[in-house]
């Protein structure tokens, strides 16, 4: 009996659509693996994304490919999960529908629970028109722009230097917010300037290099406390960091941006690389969800959802992870890896007639910052940790929650190489990742305006016209006979 029959019969199994591919959407469908329910996970990307180490891959030390396995490839072993890549533009929380689109294709998708986990994205706190200049760190596409834009940058000063130009803007470094990711990013930068280029160019001497570290805050990592944020300052200036508190920054271009102090001094810094690692605004599927359910968004554009998480007004809807505002949560991965597990279960045991479960209630497992190698900060309960003890609890951590084991042994030889020595195994990086989405951001649609409409692709169009097949021939035959006859490289006139 086929599916479509089997429903037919009324047999059809409960249907779970998950949205996202993050920590809440894959926990929360791995954690449906033996439930009575078949899953469609849909994901605008085709890979999970390991958020916490993307300063990696923009630094050159890990590759994309480590901290984003495919989707498909990890849920592969589990038959109850279909995944399918869309961009989930509507829900229709009366319908019980979802809406999903790619490259000008729309799907609709039925589901009888919902788990929502589709994260938030980067903030520019109303002023989006400074992501051109300042990308944030929030997908691979970013990492690995900002990886094009920090080499590149020494490229183009090394050139500048030989015509004998100033190339101070070049050779400054500017990271707005010194939240977790911006002390990350800046300590990477900084050991890339002093260690890892200072024996590659000839023109220019890295070490001279100017990293900024900017927040309009008057401290460091503040989830982490004033003690733990005042040594992470001190160690970051000790790296060559320069660290910049109360620094409002309220203009960005090309060429640098303008920064705004607490004692009212303005000043512009002039730099062509900026990265953004300043403000998170939930997915806007926030905001369809609450248009349509009265559930309140706070500033950042997360709902207010039930303390079980679910959507007030609608038990089948379950929200998880980065997207929500409940009981001041941080956006952190085991909020998402937790409520997503929650959800999981409270949907299965729905199933099998158990009765609800207490509210969602949040274990707390700690929370850490890498400032560079051998540096860390920790905190985990009452414990304050700083230095190599926590730096080496921030590897081994990592390590467990990387997705896979191949993963797991080439982030382990790449931590030695670039850690131990001074090398980064991935520093390639191409014009189109620097320019192709500005490129693409110009297009009115986008990606779309580059793909035929549906169904008006011209198959005729893209054959190779049938004449053409005894020229390809030919030619290869050629190309095996001379390999054969060792006539490459023998000059025609001296053939023998
Ligand atoms: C640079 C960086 C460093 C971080 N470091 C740490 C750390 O050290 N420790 C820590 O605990 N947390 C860290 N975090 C936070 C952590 O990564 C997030 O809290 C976590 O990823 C949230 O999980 P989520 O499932 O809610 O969202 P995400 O993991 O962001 O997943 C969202 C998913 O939804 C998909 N999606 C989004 N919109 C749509 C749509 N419309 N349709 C379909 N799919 C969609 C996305 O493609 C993605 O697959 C960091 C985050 C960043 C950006």
């Amino acid at each position: 009996m086929d599916t479509a029959s089997t429903q037919e019969a009324g047999t059809r199994r409960h249907q779970v659509v998950v949205v996202g591919s993050g920590f809440g959407g894959l926990f929360g469908t791995k954690a449906l693996r033996r439930a009575d329910v078949d899953i469609t996970m849909v994901a605008k990307t085709t890979h999970h994304l390991f958020q916490p180490l993307l300063y990696q891959v923009a630094t050159g030390i890990l590759s994309q490919g480590e901290i984003a396995p495919p989707t498909r490839e990890v849920l592969s072993g589990q038959d109850n999960v279909q995944v399918l890549l869309g961009e989930v533009t509507g829900i229709d929380l009366e319908r019980q529908v979802v809406t999903s689109h790619v490259l000008g294709r729309d799907s609709t998708i039925a589901y009888d629970s919902l788990i929502v986990a589709a994260g938030a994205g980067q903030s520019y706190f109303g002023n989006d028109q400074f992501a051109e200049y300042a990308p944030g760190m929030k997908s691979i596409d970013d990492a690995l722009e900002l990886r094009g834009r920090i080499f590149g940058a020494f490229e183009m000063a090394e050139l500048g230097a030989k015509r004998g130009d100033n190339v101070d803007h070049l050779l400054t470094f500017v990271v707005v917010g010194a939240g977790p990711t911006g002390v990350e990013m800046a300590g990477q930068i900084a050991e890339l300037a002093h260690r890892t280029l200072k024996r590659d160019f000839r023109a220019i001497n890295t070490r001279s290099a100017r990293v900024v570290l900017l927040d309009a805050a008057p401290q460091v990592l503040p989830p982490f406390g004033a003690k733990l944020g005042a040594w992470t300052s001190r160690e970051l200036e000790k790296l060559g960091v320069e660290v910049q508190l109360g620094a409002m920054v309220t203009d960005v271009d090309e060429r640098g941006l303008e920064v705004k102090y607490k004692d009212g001094r303005t000043e512009r810094i002039n730099t062509v690389t900026k990265i953004w690692a300043a403000g998170v605004q939930a997915s806007p599927l926030g905001r369809t969800l609450a248009e349509q359910s009265g559930a309140p968004l706070d500033r950042a554009g997360r709902i207010g959802v039930n303390p079980d998480l679910t959507l007030p007004g609608h038990p089948e809807v379950f929200v998880v992870g980065d997207m929500i505002a409940l009981d001041n949560l941080p956006g952190v991965a085991q909020v998402a890896i937790q409520g997503a597990k929650y959800a999981a279960k409270e949907i299965d045991g729905r199933l099998k007639g158990k009765p609800a479960q207490p509210p969602f209630k949040y274990r707390d497992k700690g929370s850490m910052a890498i400032i560079s190698r051998f540096r860390a900060v920790a905190m985990v309960g009452k414990l304050r940790l700083t230095g190599i003890i926590a730096w080496l609890m921030w590897l081994a951590v990592h390590l467990v929650y990387i997705t896979g084991f191949k993963n797991r042994v080439t982030a382990v030889l790449h931590w030695f190489v670039s850690f131990l020595g001074r090398g980064r195994s991935e520093r390639t990086t191409t014009e189109q990742q620097i320019f192709a989405r500005a490129a693409l951001g110009r297009l009115r649609r986008g990606a779309t305006d580059l793909v035929s409409a549906p169904g008006a692709y011209d198959a005729a169009r893209e054959l190779l016209d049938e004449s053409r097949r005894h020229e390809l021939e030919q030619q290869a035959i050629e190309e095996a006979r001379l390999s054969d006859a060792g006539e490459r490289g023998v000059k025609t006139g001296e053939r023998v």
